[in-house]
């Protein structure tokens, strides 16, 4: 499972922008090499190994978008309405049984192959029927609802890019291919662990001083919606031999380990040494608020020229779900051989002030809002600790604030990711 290169990047810098995280974990992270021949009852969330081109033409042949009458434009008169004998009648699936000959129309359906020499086709609703006979008006262009063999799709065209993360249209169009198979690269597998002596599993006895475990919840989710193979390893003590021991027996069999807590510089942080000893830190402090103190890393598999990659995220939830959709979403599509996503934020009007520092980039939990005058506005969650669980569940999304803004005024246009964008 060699996905990160061991000769590069350790970060030794104050703090590491965003876009340069970004630009390391694709020069730096190999992606996984397997691929399989999937059905396409499995395909969703998938990744495509390798270009997949259009076998044949969509549609495969030229069809009626609408129920009405097949005609032949040159039949038409220019300024009056039409009369045209109705020579048969075609329904979808079912071929005319002759070619369209002049001053007849024939009756069909949406999705029927349209006649030989018929090439526009009126909508019912706009024809009079008059005993054998029908009556349409002048107008309509040549071609008008038609739909021509190849316009969506031509035989041969790449219809989904290697690296393509299928989604539920993807596999829509593999189908009206027909194929039945996709290549994909095999699915990622992920463990994951929670840190702190304080954090007990749901449905334990809590003692006084103890939380439950959110966050191995919240990753256990965000990893499924990746469509990742998820190891659930349950909850580490803070305990620099034992966090040692897990991170490295994991790394033996995952692509990516993943930890919460334990990262930053308190006494009991043992996380970014215990990576040290056991791999190599690549990064751990990223500037992005929430969510700081962030490591990545790389920690050998036990055999040669094998290593599994490491990302140690906060303690608090909301700064785990933003560094999850920040850091550890850009990492896992490029193990996964995925294109990387750059979802684009979307302008609405803050209600809120808001102050920052120079130098890194900010995520605001808001809900949105209609104002009265119809604009879109993003109202933040009152309370802004990294903690506060309900200020994920809710808000709509992240306002994210650039490294260059330090102040910004009630009114200000500002940028929104919505919660489904992050994780497309
Ligand atoms: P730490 O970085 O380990 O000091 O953790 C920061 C904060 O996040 C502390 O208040 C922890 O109790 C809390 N925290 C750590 N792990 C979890 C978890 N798995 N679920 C919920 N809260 C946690
Ligand atoms: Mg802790």
């Amino acid at each position: 499972m060699a996905q990160l290169t061991d000769d590069c990047f350790a970060f030794s810098g104050p703090l590491l922008p965003i876009a340069d995280m970004e630009r390391l974990i694709v020069e730096r992270v190999t992606p996984v090499a397997e691929v399989e021949q999937i059905p396409l009852s499995e395909a969703l969330g998938r990744v495509v190994a390798a270009d997949i081109a259009a076998v044949d033409d969509l549609p495969p042949f030229d069809n009626s978008a609408v129920d009405g009458f097949a005609v032949r434009h040159a039949d038409l008169s220019v300024n009056g309405d039409t009369r045209l004998v109705i020579a048969e009648r075609v329904m979808a699936g079912h071929a005319a049984a002759h070619p369209l000959v002049p001053h007849e129309a024939i009756r069909i359906f949406t999705g029927a192959p349209m006649p030989a020499g018929a090439d526009t086709v009126f909508m019912q609703e706009d024809c009079r029927v008059d005993g054998d006979a029908v009556i349409v008006p002048p107008g309509l262009e040549r071609g008008a609802n038609s739909r021509f063999a190849g316009e969506d799709l031509r035989k041969g065209a790449i219809m989904l890019p290697g690296g393509r993360k299928l989604g539920t249209a993807d596999v829509a169009l593999a189908a009206a291919q027909g194929l039945t198979r996709l290549p994909v690269r095999r699915r990622l597998r992920v463990a994951v662990f929670s840190t702190g002596d304080e954090v007990v599993e749901p449905g334990a006895v809590r003692p006084a001083a103890a939380i439950y475990d959110a966050n191995r919840h919240l990753l256990r989710g965000l990893l499924t919606k990746f469509g990742a193979a998820v190891t659930d390893l349950g909850i580490l003590r803070d305990e620099p031999s034992a966090l040692q021991i897990a991170i490295s027996a994991a790394a033996a069999d995952h692509d990516l380990v993943i930890t919460s807590g334990g990262v930053s510089t308190g006494e009991a942080d043992h996380v970014r040494t215990a990576i040290e000893r056991v791999g190599r830190l690549v990064f751990w402090r990223v500037a992005i608020k929430p969510g700081r103190p962030v490591a990545m890393g790389v920690v050998p598999a036990g055999r040669p020229g094998h290593a599994a990659a490491f990302a140690g995220l906060p303690g608090n939830p909301a700064a785990v779900y933003v560094t999850f959709v920040r850091v550890v979403w850009p990492l896992l599509l490029r193990l996964a051989g995925a294109a990387p996503l750059q979802p684009i934020a979307l302008p609405v009007r803050a209600t809120f002030s808001y102050r920052k520092r120079k130098g890194r980039r900010e995520y605001v939990r808001v809900s949105l809002r209609h104002a009265a005058d119809g604009a879109v506005e993003a109202v933040k969650f009152p309370r802004d600790g990294a903690g506060v669980i309900t200020s994920l569940t809710e808000t709509d999304g992240l306002v994210e604030l650039g490294e260059d803004t330090t102040e910004i005024a009630a009114g200000t246009m500002v940028g929104f990711l919505s919660y489904a964008a992050l994780t497309g």
